[in-house]
């Protein structure tokens, strides 16, 4: 038997608030926080693509139940931003395949009140009309400690579970210990919720933790998965929905488990490091380093951690493949890892590792870059203009044409180049003043 200390904080919450049996008597409570007089869920069904057949598979539809924590809600609108797949057409079951949405997120949803706490009861309860998955973004708190202070960190809604039947808020933590054993997936969502994030920086006041943290390592869903974790400070919205889309096409046993590493992360989209997409690699390589931001070249000595970090916005964009930090100017500070932010800080000096590949990609690159400046002066010539030794380019700046070393240089190349080229073993080859092709 795990003593009480060992067991993950979820289970001891339980321990101390109880089991819950009294819920809101929904139909005495009229129409109060109900603008549209429906649940959202209701308000969408006639709107939603296609007819309720047409949406293929054992499951017509899959509850999402969105919680914040010690959070900035820069999840909530990083995620409403998504576009592949929408946020809007998930809602509307618009991807043959995958079960409708019906999300309940407190900012988006419009109902509120013990209304919008409705199908969370329901859930519960155990008589849920489909399946759920769960979702949080911000940190877990230590309510346990919160508690003993009558008090709470953060919470969502009232319910009659207080002493005879009194109204109380519910804790974010409680509605997770509740909710997580009979969800079909556990789900993390930016930094915070996946490692801790900021609210758990060193100093923690509030004892924050992730979820992960807080269900415990033998946590499972009841389809079987361990937390899913998508982080980011905030994340790509992208990669959320993306990985929702991939776990309800596993769910509706359309798709296998998509591949998760040893971490919880999607396995495809925080497999590479940032470095490795950065659109500013080339420089790295090359040994050019900015000096200050808005320069244009490697922001390493400013301070980006990307070449050790698993991320994937340089190749995804902040949001539909526009933006994202080192694309806009903005060095990597590492907002994805397990160790943000006390393992990145000062923000904005050079990783002190960096030092030495800095100093290999200058001196390789002091070699590099010419040869490729040079070959590449040879290459923004048209043939005909090296056989006829000048450039008809009106825009051009006055240029020297090439002198004897760079011209026996350019053949060298070219010779180099041509020696496996059968194809165009009899056309002209290139050669400043050429006349006439040889055969
Ligand atoms: Fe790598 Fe950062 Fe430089 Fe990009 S800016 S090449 S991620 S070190």
């Amino acid at each position: 038997m795990a003593s009480t200390l060992q067991k993950p904080p979820a289970e001891r919450l339980l321990e101390i608030l109880g089991p819950v049996e009294e819920f809101h008597n929904h139909e005495r409570l009229g129409d109060f926080g109900m603008p549209t007089g429906q649940y959202m869920e209701h308000m969408l069904e006639p709107v939603a693509y296609g007819h309720k057949q047409s949406r293929i598979g054992p499951l017509e539809k899959v509850h999402a139940f969105w919680f914040a924590g010690m959070s900035c809600d820069g999840c909530s609108v990083s995620v409403t931003g998504a576009q592949a797949p929408s946020v809007e057409s998930l809602l509307l079951g618009a991807h043959p395949g995958i079960p409708r949405v019906i999300l309940h997120h407190p900012v988006i949803n419009v109902e509120s009140g013990p209304h919008y706490l409705y199908a969370h009861e329901l859930a519960v309860k155990g008589e849920l009309n489909a399946p759920y998955v769960i979702i949080l973004e911000g940190s877990i708190s230590d309510e346990i400690a919160a508690h003993g202070q009558g008090g709470y960190w953060s919470g969502q809604g009232e319910e009659p579970w207080g002493e005879g039947g009194a109204e109380r808020t519910v804790s974010t933590d409680e509605w997770i210990a509740r909710l997580a054993p009979g969800a079909a997936a556990a789900i993390a969502i930016g930094t915070c919720a996946t490692w801790g994030g900021v609210p758990a920086a060193r100093g923690n006041p509030t004892g924050s933790m992730s979820l992960m943290d807080f269900l415990g390592k033998d946590y499972r869903s009841a389809f079987g998965l361990p937390v899913v974790n998508i982080p980011g400070c905030a994340p790509i919205g992208d990669n959320f929905t993306e990985t929702v889309a991939a776990l309800l096409y596993f769910l509706q046993g359309y798709g296998p488990l998509p591949e998760f590493d040893e971490l919880g992360r999607p396995a495809w989209l925080f497999g590479e490091t940032v470095h490795r997409h950065c659109v500013r690699g080339a420089y790295y390589e090359e040994g050019e380093f900015a000096e200050e931001f808005g320069d244009p070249e490697c922001l390493v000595e400013v301070g980006c951690w990307g070449p050790v970090v698993n991320c994937n916005i340089t190749s995804r964009g902040a949001i539909n493949h526009v933006g994202g930090c080192m694309n806009s100017g903005g060095a990597c500070i590492g907002c994805t890892m397990p160790g943000f932010p006390d393992k990145f800080t000062p923000f904005y000096s050079p990783p002190p590792g960096s030092k030495v590949s800095t100093t290999a990609s200058r001196i390789l690159g002091g070699v590099i870059r010419p040869l490729r400046r040079y070959t590449n002066s040879h290459l923004n010539r048209e043939v005909r203009w090296d056989v006829q030794n000048g450039v008809p380019s009106g825009w051009a700046r006055e240029r020297t044409e090439p002198g004897a070393v760079s011209d026996f240089g350019h053949r060298f190349y070219d010779s180099l180049r041509r020696r496996n080229d059968t194809g165009k073993s009899t056309a002209v080859e290139w050669g400043k003043g050429d006349k006439v092709a040889k055969e």
